[in-house]
Parts: C-alpha cells; structure tokens; sequence
C-alpha cells in the first residue's frame, strides 16, 4: 500500500525565523550543487549520477532561504491582493526546496544511509516550522482572506476558484484565525510532533532491522523452498552472520509464514515482529507514541476540535470520524463472521492432522495456504512460475494501461538512477505525445522502508511547465543471483495497485500543482490504485501476462479460473486485520486532550475489544507501536480507514466498468477523462458522483470481497 509522502505547498524555512542561519548555510551553495537548476534532464528527472550526500542539506537551507524570501515579498506586496499576486505568487514559490526535496523524500525512503538519516533529523523540525511560517503568517492569510470573500464576483475559471476556496480552507485548518498567543503554542507542539515522529521512523527501521529472525540450524527453515533458503544465507552474508536471516517486513504477518513448516520458528519469527518495537531497548516507541497521540490531541483542542480525528477528517470525503466509524462498523460483523468460518476450516485441517493446538496468528497462514490448496488445488510455489516480475510489469502492468487508456512504454537505459536496480521508462499516450516517466524500484534492501509506495520527483503543471516523473518501490524478495524473479499473485496484485497511483499522477492535467495528481484528500487517493488491481485479474489482461517462465505456456484455464474463484478466499481475515488497524488508528485520534499518557499496550487491548475485533487469531495488520502510516508522519493518521472507503470506490467503481461493457478504450478514455486526470480540480464527492451517476454504496465491496456470503447452514 502507498504510504503517501506529503508534498508541502510552500516549502521550507528555517524555525528561527526569516533571517540568517538559513541564509549562512546557504552560502555553501552555488552553481556546482546538481539542485542549483532545473535538472536540464528529459522531464527535469533528477541528476542522480550528479548528487552527493553532502549537496542535499545546502540545497535544502538555500531552498528555505529562497522560499522565506518569496513568502516575505507576496505577504509585504504593496497592492491589493489578486489570485495572480498572491495565490498564483504562491503556486510558483518554492522551487528549489520542493525539486530538492522530492529527490531527498525519494531515497531516504528507498536507500537511505546515516549520513542521509542525520540531514533528515535536522530538517525535520525545520520544515515542520516553515509550515507553520506559511499557514501561520498572519499578513498572507489577510490577503487570501480578502480573495476568498471576493471569489465568487472574480468570475474565475472552476479549477482557479477551487484552489482558492482550497488554500482558504487549508489555512483556517492550520490555525491561521488563531490568537497570536495560540500560534506560538501551535508552532511549539507541531515541532515536538515532528521530531517525535522522525524518531518513531528512526527506531523503526531499527528494530525492523534488528527483529529479523537469525538461525544457524538450516532444519528450522524448514519448508521454504531452496532459492527462499538461499536468499536467507544471502541476507545473512550481506550483515556479515553465519546462518541464514529472514529480514521482517513491516506487517505483522511475514510472509514466510506461509512456509515455515516447524511451528517453533513460525511462532519465533512472529513474535519477533509483534515485539519488534516493545522490547524494552532503544528502539522502543511505546513512549513516543503515547506522547505523540496526547500532543495531537492538545493541538486539536487549540484549533477548536474535540479530538485529532475531528479536526483530520474535516477536509477529508467522509468529513467527521463518526461517519468513518459509522462505515466501519458497518462491515465489521460481516468481515469477523466471515474470519470466524475461515478459522474454522483451519482448525479442522490442524485437528485431522492430530495437531493438538488451537490455531494462533502464526499459525494462519501455514494452514490457510493448506485450505486454499484442497479447496481450488492451487499451489503457491506452482503459481509463482507464472508470475516472473518483469513480464508481469510489461506484459500485465503496462498492457492494461495500454488497452484501457492506449498507453505506451519505452525502457530508458541513458537517465541517472539511485540504484542498480531501479528501471525507468517514459511513457506515450497513444497519439505518440509523451505523457510521463516512471521509475520502478521493486526489490528489498535493509536501508529501504517497508512496504510499498508511489511519489513523484516532479510533479505535473501546466503553469510550471512540468510533465510528471512519478515512482513505484515496493519490498519484493530478491531471487538469489542469476535467477529470475518469480513472484505470488499478491505482489502482482500490489504492482497493479502501486502502478493505480502512478496512472493517476502520470495523467495529471492540472493547471495548479497544489491541485495536481494524487494531491487528493486520503480517503480517495486510494480509489485509483485499489481500482487498478481489478484488471490484474480480468480474463483478456491475465492472459496476457500469465506465462511459464521457462515455457512461456498460458496459465491452464482450469488454473485461471481457480484463481479467480480464490480471489475472496481469506478475504475475512484481511478484511479483519484491516478493520483492526483502522479502528486503532481512529481510537488513538479521538483521545481527548485531558486524558492521561495511555499506556499503549492496554490501551490497544481495549481498542480493539470495544471495536468487536479482538479476535485472537486475527491480529491487527500493524502494531500500534510498528504501525508507521499513522505514527511516521501525519499522513495517514486518523486516516487508515481510508484504505477501507476507498475499497469502496474501487470495487463500485469497477462495477461501472462491469455494467458498461468492461474493459473498452472508450470507458478508460472517460474514467481517465472525468476522474483520473482530475487530481483535486474540484469536489471529490462531486467528481465521483458524476462519473459514476450515484455516489458510492458498500454493495459491490461486500459481493467483490467475498462477504455477502450467507453463513453455512448448522
Ligand atoms: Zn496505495
């Protein structure tokens, strides 16, 4: 899933103020830092044959300074206030610090190192501050308050008086009416948050690092096969161990589990993902979140909000967290009923093999793997040959791009990477313009954070004049040297899913970059992507990709259409863990500012008990204390649910396409047409409403994922 990097408006100044320390460091820089210009690169894709380490952090400071310099000049401006002097002004602010850090966002989540870690931990509170310098300036508020009352007598064009009504909105959020006494207060605690959460992503990767599982008796791998086995060695090479490491992923469930025949290492590596960051060490963010959750409750209070998730959910598509829990709610007996039969086929497979043991999360995926093989006789080992990743790219990725929307690729081998394995290709609509590059970064390294994600080195704009060069990375396990690349229909699912994000900055028209791409609120830029992961598995699209690796022989059909029919298998369980997560995320958010420093443990039991998730055999997918998207940046939090609504829009979407013919150029030329080509240019309820002739229900979600199931007869 995409963990979306915030792209800041404006950019960065320095949390002293307007004056020198940025401006010092910044005579470190001149012409012969790669940030100095636009990269005079195809599409301004960013220099990596030129950067160093050391040119980010003067760049950055240069940026800010700039960027101070232009605020300063649009809020001083002596006329009065127009959407071109101000707003506009603002729009094309900022240029070096967002070039600059789009690269820095960009490999310090990909391949970060502790040079690079440390500029990050410096800069962090510093464009926290600058944030705050914008949003908080009281006499650049004045001017767009002024254009907003205005708005509607300036005649302006829909996307011109979106942006207005956007920056207002986004101003009044971020405590531009407060008193100057509550800014100050404002300013303190959205610092302390910042370097909170830089230290919850610090330790983090730490632990991640330190909790995979380490073993020198080869018996305990026992079941993976041999190339999983030699890529454990390989791991284990790479940090100087003997023996064999299995590095963790950031979910709670690892997805060897799905292997691991002895139950003792199943239950070992879970737990050291369950405990990686409550061991009671250095990496332990017990604390840090718990005072994380209690700061955002304070600045609710400030802005005038019962509770963080109030005050997050405002601008979001659901707009208050009772309609987000309410949606919830909703789905959770239909989710947990379905878990509790998948649990039951389990435990019988565990009782005729004389098992002797009450299935535990350890346990799940071992035996599920088990049910989904007697059930449709698929076998994952089996299938994995039909998934070798760069046909799955071209052939399944690309190829459904290119049916729905007439899309085209070439691989470009001449523009600078930031590691060997990263590709890039630029895209063609199918008039032969070129539309955008893409970058691919697909396979796991320790100085890479978990999961899996989208961003943009340059965003889209008309008025900038910039096309989008927007990239996919993801954690796949590397396959030991000279092997191809197989890999489990769920990282094919997850291609299609990351790639929805880059469709959807890849076709960006917007005129403003505020307005541009995937800029959209959280609980609709998920649309796209889950949207995108029903083609992966649509007949005419699976065909195409779904080949031998050696043979080159199609996917039997029988097998095909096995697939198929196991595509809600287990969906119970990842409704579940989903729900879970989602539910913890939004309880940590609706803390009052009054209550004491929860003890994160405690307080996950209840959450998840008052929620009617406590499911013993159905954890949450991510810890409290691992769960990054919330907790490593504002993000996602009180946001999680998001993936859960946008599941919505996504499988009532597809069945638009469904009721009207399928996959046809004309549906994808529309839906790219009226939605994905949209950003943010306008209401996202409207923008779906139109396209789509009724907003979004729940009943194609139920039906795609397998829930409307009626339980088995007693
Ligand atoms: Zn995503």
């Amino acid at each position: 899933m995409l963990l979306f990097m915030s792209t800041l408006i404006g950019a960065e100044a320095s949390a002293q103020g307007s004056t020198s320390p940025a401006l010092a460091a910044a005579a470190h820089f001149g012409p012969s830092n790669p940030f100095y210009a636009p990269s005079a690169l195809p599409f301004q894709a960013p220099p990596f044959d030129k950067i160093k380490d050391e040119d980010y952090q003067p760049a950055i400071e240069a940026g800010m300074a700039q960027q101070q310099a232009e605020i300063q000049t649009i809020a001083n401006n002596a006329d009065a206030p127009t959407l071109e002097n101000t707003i506009v002004a603002m729009e094309k602010s900022g240029r070096l610090v967002n070039r600059v850090m789009a690269a820095f966002d960009g490999v310090t989540g990909a391949h970060t190192n502790p040079t690079l870690q440390n500029i990050k931990t410096i800069e962090a509170p510093k464009l926290a501050a600058h944030e705050d310098f914008i949003y908080l300036n009281t006499k650049l508020f004045a001017r767009i308050a002024v254009i907003y009352k205005q708005r509607t007598s300036l005649k302006l064009d829909p996307e011109s008086l979106r942006l207005v009504e956007q920056y207002y909105d986004k101003f009044v959020h971020a405590g531009a009416n407060l008193s100057e006494a509550d800014k100050t207060e404002l300013k303190k605690l959205n610092e302390e948050a910042a370097s909170l959460s830089n230290a919850f992503t610090n330790k983090l990767l730490a632990a991640t690092k330190e909790g995979a599982y380490v073993t020198t008796d080869k018996a305990a791998l026992a079941g993976l096969s041999e190339a999983r086995i030699a890529a454990a060695a390989q791991s284990a090479k790479s940090r100087q161990l003997e023996g064999f490491v299995i590095p963790l992923q950031n979910t709670t469930q690892q997805p060897d589990l799905v292997s691991l025949s002895g139950r003792a290492t199943r239950q070992a590596t879970f737990e050291r993902s369950w405990n990686r960051t409550e061991r009671g060490d250095a990496n332990d963010t017990r604390d840090t979140i718990a005072r994380l959750a209690q700061l955002r409750a304070q600045k609710a209070k400030l802005l005038g909000y019962p509770s963080f998730a109030a005050w997050k959910l405002e601008d979001q598509m659901a707009k208050t967290p009772e309609a987000a829990l309410q949606f919830m709610d909703a789905i959770v007996p239909a989710a947990t009923a379905k878990a509790a039969r998948e649990a039951k086929d389990i435990q019988a497979v565990i009782d005729a093999q004389q098992g002797g043991f009450q299935l535990q999360p350890w346990d799940w995926n071992f035996y599920a793997e088990q049910v989904r093989k007697a059930r449709y006789d698929l076998d994952d080992a089996q299938l994995k040959a039909y998934f070798e990743i760069d046909n799955v790219l071209q052939n399944g990725v690309f190829y459904a791009a290119n049916q729905l929307y007439g899309l085209n690729f070439k691989e470009r081998h001449d523009l600078p990477v930031y590691h060997p394995d990263v590709r890039v290709f630029e895209f063609f609509d199918a008039n032969g313009k070129r539309l955008a590059l893409f970058y691919c970064d697909y396979f796991k390294r320790d100085n890479k954070k978990g999961g899996a994600w989208m961003s943009e080195f340059v965003g889209q704009s008309r008025l900038l004049g910039t096309l989008p060069v927007v990239y996919n990375v993801a954690n796949l396990s590397k396959s030991a040297e000279g092997e191809p690349a197989l890999i489990s229909f769920t990282d094919v699912i997850a291609m299609f899913h990351e790639f929805g994000h880059a469709l959807h900055g890849m076709f960006s028209d917007a005129e403003y970059p505020t307005l541009a791409g995937t800029s959209t609120a959280r609980d609709f830029v998920e649309f796209p992507s889950q949207f995108n992961e029903h083609w992966a598995i649509y007949p005419s699209i699976f065909t195409h990709y779904a080949k031998h690796y050696k043979t080159g022989a199609p996917v039997p059909e029988k097998l095909a259409a096995r697939i198929r029919e196991a595509e809600t298998f287990n969906k119970g369980y990842d409704m579940t863990e989903l729900l879970a997560a989602a539910e913890l995320d939004m309880q940590w958010h609706s803390l009052t500012p009054n209550t004491p420093l929860p003890k994160p443990d405690e307080f996950e039991k209840q959450a998840l008990e008052n929620a009617h998730l406590n499911l013993s055999y159905v954890p949450p997918r991510y810890r409290s204390t691992y769960f990054s998207h919330i907790w490593g940046s504002d993000g996602y939090s009180a946001g999680y649910y998001a993936y859960l609504w946008t599941q919505m829009l996504a499988d009532d979407g597809y069945q638009w396409f469904v009721e009207n013919g399928g996959l046809t150029r004309a549906n994808g030329d529309r839906f790219r047409q009226m939605v994905l080509s949209r950003g943010n240019t306008e209401d996202l309820a409207k923008m779906y409403k139109s396209w789509r002739g009724a907003p979004p229900n729940t009943k194609a979600m139920l039906k795609y994922r397998g829930l409307e199931d009626p339980p088995p007869a007693k």
